[in-house]
């Protein structure tokens, strides 16, 4: 009987924040549906229960079935038969299960029978998933498609497609190809337009697409016809019940084995335009993949705790030199370290999933009214932090998630490199954190624009002038010896990359400007998280020693360095 939301006090802690009041508003409307649907909320306090009881059942089924059945789902996975995708036992059960309790579309309108869920709550439930199975996390999460449907498809678009995901209908997300990795400009799966027919047409091959065989994609095709960049591709939504495309094969993973991941062959599919054409890159998959990236954020926060707990609870049982392991500081520091890069993931998790709350809600009601002047700049700025926060939470997520499950395996040692125990298993499920849905190097190149636009230097100085608690202005002081330590260092390559005819220069020290940047951000945070709360204390106060302990060295290298010395490293 284990329950994965309650027996998780962070969880709530981070569902009542102060900011939920705005966007359950935004979100309601002024609870208008509670005439039409007797399951609205009437009030702000009636549909926070309504999230909290939600999440309770989320986290009964995450704890009862979906983790039990994550090692099973880890040695039998998915099968290809006649080019269709069977899944595992436990991964039909777990669909099953969360389908049965109403949890597929859960931000969809309720006139699509989804429950209006801000993302917040939406993406907690990412989160406890994860934790239960990161694998499994990826067919639930992939119900992100139906969100951009929603946003960017036509009416009668969203009147078919929408309401099958309350009925369980799965999704997938077709952007790569062969040759097309990061680099999605080069996608050449080809759409044609049949004028008589008034049919679209889609033709060629897709490869390491997740659920590949799902009921409902998502397609990124070149519509434009001698086009060679991004401007020449649109998105299309292609039904599964056609049955124009064959999964070739599935790919032999080193993890999140539950996950198929698929190579696909379309065949004269029948596909239906959505939005305009030519949009399909620069609009539409862009907001698709910042949707799946705040996914990923949640699938790395919820492996890192399942990683974390499993350490925990290993190092208090292991015995060695007549002690409990944990009692050794090289383990114990090695444990709050673990911890604390846990707390500032999930803070900058639901403060990057509340911006996009917020900028999502005035987008939605801009399609019904035209907004005054105050919220559409109130929603231009939730845009811009949501736009650079959501690289930076990528970033850290995944690559904290990766370094938790490494120490979690180190705690382990021996016993932990064998199949016995479940830290071998979210080991190889955190290494794809960091690598789909754009890898970190690629996040990087969304997020410097937050470094040289001064998009973080702003959020960072707002943050500093927030209402701390007093007693804590040492950690404060702190963190404005780290901001400035952090415009020096921005200064002294934004002086250097002037000088030349390429940013080379700042591609070269990108990471480490917006590593600063998000070390400060994150300190912040977990600052304020402590000003709500005191549990916080001792991550926050850990967390700041770690990143000014990066930023210090961060900056030594970029000051020693010159425009020359990237020769050095040339290959
Ligand atoms: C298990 C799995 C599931 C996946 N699921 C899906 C899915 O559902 N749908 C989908 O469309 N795709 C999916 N993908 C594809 C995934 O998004 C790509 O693998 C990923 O974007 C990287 O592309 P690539 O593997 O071709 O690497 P490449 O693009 O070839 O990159 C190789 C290396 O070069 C670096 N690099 C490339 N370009 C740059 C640059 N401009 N600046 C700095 N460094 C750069 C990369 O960081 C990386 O280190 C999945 C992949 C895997 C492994």
């Amino acid at each position: 009987m284990a329950n994965f939301y309650r027996d998780n006090e962070d969880m709530k802690f981070h569902l009542e924040h102060p900011l939920m009041k705005k966007i359950v508003a935004l979100k309601e409307r002024n609870f208008e549906d509670k005439d039409k649907y007797d399951y609205a909320p009437l009030d702000f306090e009636d549909a926070m229960d309504s999230y909290d009881r939600t999440l309770e059942i989320v986290g009964e089924i995450c704890g009862d079935i979906i983790g039990p059945n994550a090692e099973g789902v880890d040695q039998e996975g998915p099968t290809v038969v006649n080019d269709r995708v069977i899944y595992a036992k436990g991964t039909a059960e777990n669909h099953e299960a969360l389908t049965k309790a109403g949890l597929i579309g859960m931000s969809l309108p309720r006139e699509y029978d989804g429950l209006n869920f801000p993302i917040v709550p939406y993406v907690m439930a990412a989160e406890l998933v994860s934790r239960a199975d990161g694998g499994f996390a990826n067919i639930w999460g992939l119900q992100d498609c139906a969100e951009t449907i929603h946003e960017f498809a036509s009416k009668e678009q969203k009147a078919e497609y929408l309401p099958r995901f309350a009925k369980g209908a799965t999704a997938a997300m077709d952007l790569t190809e062969p040759d097309a990795g990061s680099d999605l400009q080069a996608v050449q799966l080809k759409a044609t337009y049949n004028k008589e027919e008034d049919q679209w047409y889609l033709n060629g091959v897709k490869r390491f697409i997740t659920n590949g065989d799902g009921d409902v994609s998502l397609v990124l095709a070149r519509s434009e016809e001698g086009t060679t960049d991004g401007r020449g591709l649109s998105m299309f939504i292609y039904d599964k019940k056609h049955m124009a495309v064959k999964v070739r094969r599935i790919e032999h993973k080193m993890g999140i084995i539950g996950s198929p991941t698929c190579e696909l062959v379309f065949t004269n599919a029948p596909a239906e335009l959505v939005g305009s054409r030519k949009m399909g890159l620069i609009k539409y998959v862009m907001s698709l993949m910042n949707g799946a990236r705040l996914g990923v954020g949640a699938q790395s926060v919820g492996i890192a705790e399942a990683a974390y707990r499993e350490g925990l609870a290993y190092a208090k049982e292991r015995r060695q030199f007549g002690k409990a392991i944990i009692e050794f500081p090289a383990v114990y520091e090695m444990l709050t370290n673990m911890e604390a890069k846990l707390n500032a993931s999930r803070s900058v998790l639901y403060e990057t999933s509340r911006f996009v709350d917020v900028y999502k809600s005035y987008f939605h009601i801009s399609h019904d009214r035209s907004l005054d002047k105050e919220e559409r700049m109130d929603m231009k700025k939730y845009q811009k932090l949501a736009d650079v926060f959501t690289p930076l939470l990528k970033l850290f997520a995944s690559e904290f998630c990766n370094e938790i499950a490494y120490d979690s395996l180190q705690v382990h040692a021996g016993s932990g490199y064998m199949k016995d125990y479940p830290i071998e298993r979210l080991v190889r499920d955190a290494r794809i954190t960091n690598i789909y849905e754009g890898t970190t190097q690629l996040q990087v190149v969304a997020a410097v624009r937050g470094v040289t636009t001064g998009a973080y230097l702003n959020q960072i100085k707002e943050y500093e002038a927030s209402d701390l608690n007093p007693q804590y202005e040492y950690l404060r002081t702190t963190l404005k010896g780290m901001t400035a330590k952090y415009e020096e260092a921005v200064a002294k390559v934004n002086e250097i990359n002037a000088t030349a005819d390429h940013n080379d220069f700042l591609d070269f020290h990108a990471r480490r400007l917006v590593e600063m940047a998000g070390y400060i951000i994150m300190g912040y945070l977990l600052l304020t998280d402590t000003t709500r709360n005191d549990k916080y204390h001792s991550s926050c106060e850990v967390f700041i020693k770690m990143g000014k302990a990066k930023v210090a060295s961060y900056l030594e290298y970029i000051m020693s360095s010159e425009l020359k010395d990237l020769g050095i490293f040339k290959k």
